[in-house]
């Protein structure tokens, strides 16, 4: 191996280890987080519709069909403090108890 390239890779092994740590050090502080959580934020999965174009022929032909749009509900929340990101695609029912009058 050649000096530059015994050097190049020195670079990358320290820049990886260097990285390896800030990582740990990065999840350590966010593991002691005592996270302050945005409003839950709406951000589904969707996929567009689209359309499957025809194919085959003869016999064989199958006519373009069109595939329609799916939402998958999905909520974010976002700590002020560390910048964590949380999702979800869970809910839970939340029984309210209001004034009965009759
Ligand atoms: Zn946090």
């Amino acid at each position: 191996m050649t000096e530059e390239f015994r050097k190049l890779r020195q670079t990358v092994t320290d820049a990886q280890a260097a990285l390896d740590r800030a990582q740990r050090d990065l999840d350590r502080a966010v593991r002691m987080c005592p996270h302050q959580w945005t409003a839950p934020k709406y951000a589904p999965t969707v996929r567009e519709a689209y359309t499957v174009p025809a194919s085959g022929g003869g016999s064989d032909y199958q006519p373009a069909f069109q595939v329609g749009r799916e939402e998958k509900p999905r909520w974010t929340r976002t700590c002020t403090v560390c910048g964590l990101v949380e999702e979800t695609t869970q809910v839970r029912s939340v029984t309210k108890e209001v004034p009965n009058f009759r």
